[in-house]
């Protein structure tokens, strides 16, 4: 029935679900095979995100089989089958017809040839399928690329980047997420293709851009700027590799700067595009110091840095929580509250003003701006990081007031004791948290209300 020759000493293993999905299509005649990133993953010692299924079986007759599927992308050959509530995408054998738009293929075809569907995949090491009984079909030395550390294309480069440009991308994201290198040709073709990235569109683009930021090597957008591909996808990275920061604080330009501090923030998308867009602003706020001309200052640069970052998050068509979060973070992220007086109140000021939701992100960012920065940048307010940090846990442990909603007063007690409704509610709430501010001990309901009762 499956007329392949695998590598049988390979032995992966997977899910009982998969077993099954294989197992009903074999027993009814078709061929199967767990394919792609799940085999990549599973012999790299990775944990899969999902198993994806290839077979000789066409869409209907693997609905017919199941009892639970969807139709996720049937013109292309793929039902998606739930077992216990998750759910496999299994895809017809295709081959893709011509591509005329550098983005898909005119048509797909279904073929019954296994060896046909693994040739349309993009790199040799997603291009293996694996059966428990035939063993590994790996037709294009994936697992060769994998012992090489090689991010190589399956055929020819130039030809599967002009296919589909994403690929140009996704070369890099996985490169990054496994910490391999482009093969020589895959890497010729892609400094020569970077330019067609431009016709594909946002959301692919920053699906493939999320996943090589939050991966384990963020430093491979510098291969990204050096192949071209950011000058097309993201050309204000570009601007940040090309300013240096002639300052005492710093060692490197803003670019590799901000790479340090992408390495130093945990691996979360948010914080990473924070880390990533935090001196976007830069670029443009560069002044020169009047009695050095040689230095440089960057007055500013976090608060045009914001509006530049939420452009660049618009453009990527990032979702609105996301894009509101990295802006205030970036809006803040050089806020030093304690540079003049090392003092509560000044950290409760400031955690008011950058909000207590987001304050151990601030925290977090600003220690890994710290490590990106040259050791007398450490030197100089390290300190009062450390200072600002120390007061913030106790304002957390001690639940101490720094916003409107946590004064032990309202509106409603304002009027009860005669304040005329109106704007000047809201005026009144924000003088006491400013005392409060001040003095976290009077926030008590009967003294706030005899400080309110003066000022009505
Ligand atoms: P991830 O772990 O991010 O899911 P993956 O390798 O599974 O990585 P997917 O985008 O889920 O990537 O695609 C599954 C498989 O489909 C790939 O392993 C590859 O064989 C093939 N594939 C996906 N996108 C492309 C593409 N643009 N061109 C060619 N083949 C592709
Ligand atoms: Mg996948």
């Amino acid at each position: 029935m499956n007329n392949y020759e695998g590598l049988k000493e390979f032995k992966i293993e997977i899910p009982k679900s998969v077993k099954l999905i294989i197992n009903v299509l074999e027993e009814n005649g078709f061929e199967a095979f767990a394919v792609g990133g799940c085999v990549r993953d599973t012999i790299l010692g990775r944990n899969p995100q999902d198993w994806d299924i290839t077979t000789s079986a066409l869409p209907e007759q693997v609905k017919a089989l199941f009892n639970r599927t969807i139709d996720t992308g049937i013109q292309h050959g793929t039902v998606t089958v739930m077992i216990k509530r998750v759910g496999y995408e299994v895809t017809t054998y295709r081959v893709d017809g011509e591509y005329n738009d550098g983005r898909h293929p005119d048509s797909v075809e279904f073929t019954s040839n296994l060896i046909e569907d693994l040739k349309r995949r993009d790199f040799t090491i997603n291009a293996m399928a694996y059966n428990p009984t035939v063993g590994l079909i790996d037709a294009f030395d994936g697992i060769g690329d994998i012992e090489r550390k090689l991010i190589k294309c399956v055929g020819v480069a130039e030809e599967r980047f002009g296919e589909d440009a994403l690929r140009i991308l996704r070369a890099v994201r996985f490169s990054a997420q496994l910490g391999f290198e482009i093969e020589n040709d895959t890497m010729k073709a892609i400094e020569k293709l970077a330019p067609t990235l431009e016709k594909i569109s946002a959301e692919r683009i920053r699906v493939e851009m999320e996943k090589l930021i939050v991966s384990n090597h963020p430093d491979k957008l510098i291969t990204a700027y050096k192949s071209g591909i950011t000058k097309v996808i993201f050309p204000e990275f570009d601007k940040m590799m090309e300013c240096p920061q002639n300052t005492p604080y710093h060692k490197y330009n803003v670019g590799e700067h901000t790479i340090k501090v992408m390495e130093n923030v945990e691996n979360t998308k948010e914080m990473r595009w924070a880390a990533l867009l935090h001196d976007i602003g830069k670029p443009q706020a560069i002044t020169y110091d009047k009695k050095d001309p040689e230095r440089m200052h960057f007055y500013g640069h976090a608060h045009v840095g914001a509006e530049i970052a939420q452009k660049i998050m618009r453009r990527l068509k990032m979702d609105n929580k996301t894009i509101k979060f990295v802006t205030r973070l970036v809006y803040c992220h050089d806020d030093r509250p304690v540079q003049y007086e090392k003092s509560p109140v000044n950290v409760r000021i400031s955690v008011h003003n950058i909000g207590k939701d987001i304050y151990d992100k601030y925290l977090e960012l600003v220690y890994a701006d710290f490590q990106g920065k040259s050791d007398y940048g450490k030197e100089k307010g390290f300190d009062g990081y450390l200072y600002v940090k120390k007061q913030y846990e106790e304002i957390v442990e001690n639940d101490i007031c720094t916003s409107k909603k946590e004064l032990k007063i309202t509106g409603k007690d304002l009027i009860a004791i005669g304040c005329p409704k109106g704007e000047i509610i809201g005026d009144i709430l924000e003088n006491l948290l400013k005392k409060v501010l001040d003095n976290p001990k009077l926030n008590q309901k009967e003294i706030l209300k005899d400080i309110a009762g003066t000022m009505f």
